[in-house]
């Protein structure tokens, strides 16, 4: 049985109310009990006392009238019952009163509750001098005050009564009041835990309840705070399950695509006998199901019986967690080897492995052929002349024996310790930094695939320098693209061509220029004597009567007069002048920054040398003389050309010629 909150209220409060009631109301009746008896006994005192005083001078003098009309006129006090006066023999002398009371026996109580009747009996001894005249009785009325009590008690209960109701009125309000606030408080838990979240109660006055509405409020929104961020948890949650659901769904299909894969072979094995196998594995081994397999040993998959047992000892040490991975031959069903990367880990259950067989047959095909075509290079690299090395990032890797014979190096270690800019000129033929233009020849043949061009190299023994042909091809080479250098010593290709060049320009039998070169000198020369307004004299020398020696004495001598007539002309003509052969003969010097006079000067200086000089026959004590006759041009500015200053020299030979011989003509202007 549930016992309401009010009930509990109502019951305890009226239980407590009528418990201090009672004590409050057997209290005050008690009180008033005694109060009235001590107030009687003073009173009876009092009056026994006072009329036994009255009575004294009446019963010495035997006035029996007195004595009976003033305990008449006692008689008549409310209250008092019964008035008797005794002498001292106990001889009745007067009474009066109420007859009931005057015949019950006088009897002397303590206190009124011993009274037998609703009498009180009271007695005072009537004496004077100090004799005993008689006793007087009087009988005091003690029933009102039990009416008094009565009263007293009705009124107590009724107040009670009127005040445990009124209790009872309070308290049923204030239980109701606390009733209904604890009920609104259940109906808000009630909602909450239904999912009314952050269900808010209606706030009344001020007091505790007020305050316990307000904190219920609070922990309510608390609640609803808590539980949003829980559900965006949850949310949140949900999501990255569903991801992580998703991800293993792709997983897991993944999974099983790779199982069949065509490609990767797996199998599980226990005791190096297949337990399980897939298609794929099933396929590379050339088996048609997978009941042929099972409970079959790993060994007939192996070509070499040496592989098997070799395979047995790297398991027995591979640590768990680990993988084996070796390429071996295994054979087929149909005897055909090929060639498979095997990976292999111990499985958690007890003496099973996983394998994974990838077939590389093709791969090691490749590599073999790889490595052999790489043979084949290697000796085509060493065997050949051309300085060969390869260029990285880093610098200079390998090269070849002829690299290293060009470059003047030790080692292909010191090659590779170098980079491209040391075995350069600091400076190339073009007046460019080698450094720079290197960076330029790198990332144009990086651009185009290749670049051939001209170098000038140094040796790192000599640090001479030399003419090569580079040329730089961009390769595949270790998995990365470098520059492959081939290098060619054009040193003696390019001595040989500035010989083929400096024969080209000059005479064979006396080593001076021919006339091409010489008027291309002399051009270069008049233009810089044009430019910086300078003189020059062009001087044409002919050998007098040459045909003469020739004829005299064999063409050999006259090839030698000519010789010796060139190394006369270096003797006397300074290292500026420029001199050449023109024709058989006939030769033309230019003699730069000269006037008329130190032309004249000088060709008359040499053709006096020439006339002295005397050319020597070997094995014979002949020795030839001959002259010459020189003519003079001079050129002092103008546009005049080569040509004309020669045909002007010509000229002046010519009169030279005419006027005998041995002698120097200035031509005219
Ligand atoms: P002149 O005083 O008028 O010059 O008389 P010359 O005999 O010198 O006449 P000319 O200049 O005509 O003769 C040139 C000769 O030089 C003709 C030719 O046979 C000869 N000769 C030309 N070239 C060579 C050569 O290379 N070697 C030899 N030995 N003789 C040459
Ligand atoms: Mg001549
Ligand atoms: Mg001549």
């Amino acid at each position: 049985m549930v016992i309401s909150f009010r009930t509990k209220a109502i019951i305890g409060i009226a239980l407590i109310e009528a418990l201090l009631l009672s004590i409050l109301i057997v209290s005050v009746l008690s009180f008033l009990r005694d109060s009235n008896q001590q107030q009687l006994l003073r009173h009876a005192k009092t009056t026994t006392s006072t009329f036994a005083a009255m009575s004294a001078d009446a019963i010495i003098s035997h006035d029996l009238d007195r004595l009976q009309s003033s305990s008449i006129s006692l008689c008549h006090n409310p209250g008092i019952v019964f008035v008797r006066i005794i002498d001292e023999q106990q001889r009745i002398l007067i009474q009066t009163g109420s007859t009931e009371a005057l015949q019950a026996p006088f009897v002397i109580t303590a206190d009124l509750n011993q009274a037998t009747s609703n009498v009180f009996n009271a007695s005072q001894v009537i004496e004077a001098g100090g004799i005993n005249y008689g006793s007087v009785q009087i009988g005091f009325d003690i029933s009102y005050l039990e009416a008094t009590l009565s009263k007293a008690e009705h009124w107590s209960l009724g107040i009670a009564g009127l005040e445990m109701l009124l209790v009872a009125l309070f308290s049923m309000t204030l239980g109701g009041y606390l009733t209904k606030q604890i009920a609104q408080f259940t109906q808000g838990a009630e909602d909450i835990s239904r999912g009314d979240i952050g269900k808010q109660l209606r706030v009344r006055g001020r007091d505790e309840i007020a305050q316990a509405t307000k904190a219920f409020n609070r922990m309510s929104l608390a609640i609803k705070k808590s539980h949003d961020s829980l559900e965006d948890q949850v949310k949140a949650q949900t999501a990255e399950l569903k991801q992580a659901n998703q991800k293993l769904q792709n997983l897991l299909g993944e999974q099983s695509t790779l199982l069949d894969n065509q490609s990767v072979g797996i199998a599980t094995v226990q005791d190096r006998k297949i337990l399980w196998c897939n298609p794929a594995f099933i396929n590379m081994l050339g088996y048609d199901n997978l009941q042929e397999l099972l409970g079959c040993s790993t060994r007939q998959f192996y070509l070499h019986e040496a592989d098997f047992i070799n395979m047995a000892q790297a398991y027995q040490a591979l640590p768990d967690k680990e993988i084996l991975r070796r390429d071996f031959e295994f054979v087929r069903k149909d005897g055909r080897a090929i060639w498979v990367d095997l990976n292999g880990s111990r499985l958690p259950i007890e003496h099973q492995s996983l394998w994974v067989i990838v077939e590389v047959t093709a791969r090691v095909e490749a590599q073999t052929a790889l490595h052999r075509s790489e043979i084949k290079f290697r000796a085509l690299f060493e065997s050949t002349s051309e300085a060969i090395f390869l260029l990285d990032t880093h610098g200079l890797a390998d090269c070849n024996q002829a690299a290293l014979k060009i470059f003047g190096c030790q080692s292909k270690q010191q090659f590779c310790t170098i980079t491209a800019a040391d075995l350069s000129a600091p400076i190339q033929p073009c007046g460019n930094d080698s450094t720079l233009l290197l960076k330029q020849k790198f990332a144009l043949a990086q651009q185009q695939g290749s670049l051939r061009f001209d170098w000038l190299c140094k040796r790192l023994d000599t640090g001479e320098f030399f003419p090569a042909e580079v040329l730089l091809s961009l390769v595949q080479y270790d998995g990365q693209t470098q520059l492959l250098a081939s290098v060619w010593d054009m040193s003696e290709r390019v001595a040989m061509m500035q010989e083929i060049e400096q024969q080209a320009k000059t005479d064979y039998l006396t080593g001076l220029c021919n006339r091409r070169a010489f008027i291309a000198f002399a051009e270069r020369e008049l233009e810089h004597a044009r430019r910086y307004q300078k003189s020059l004299a062009i001087l044409a020398i002919d050998i007098d009567f040459f045909k003469k020696i020739n004829d005299s004495y064999g063409h050999s001598v006259g090839d030698l007069t000519l010789q010796k007539f060139a190394a006369v002309c270096h003797e006397v003509l300074r290292e500026s002048d420029l001199l050449g052969r023109i024709g058989g003969e006939e030769f033309a010097i230019l003699l730069p920054e000269t006037d008329a006079h130190q032309a004249q000067e000088t060709s008359e200086r040499l053709r006096k040398c020439l006339s002295e000089c005397r050319v020597t026959l070997p094995d014979t004590a002949i020795s030839v003389h001959f002259t010459v006759s020189i003519g003079i041009t001079l050129f002092a500015g103008g546009t005049t050309d080569i040509d004309d200053l020669l045909n002007r020299a010509d000229s002046a030979l010519y009169q030279a010629k005419n006027n005998g011989r041995d002698q120097v003509v200035m031509g005219s202007l």
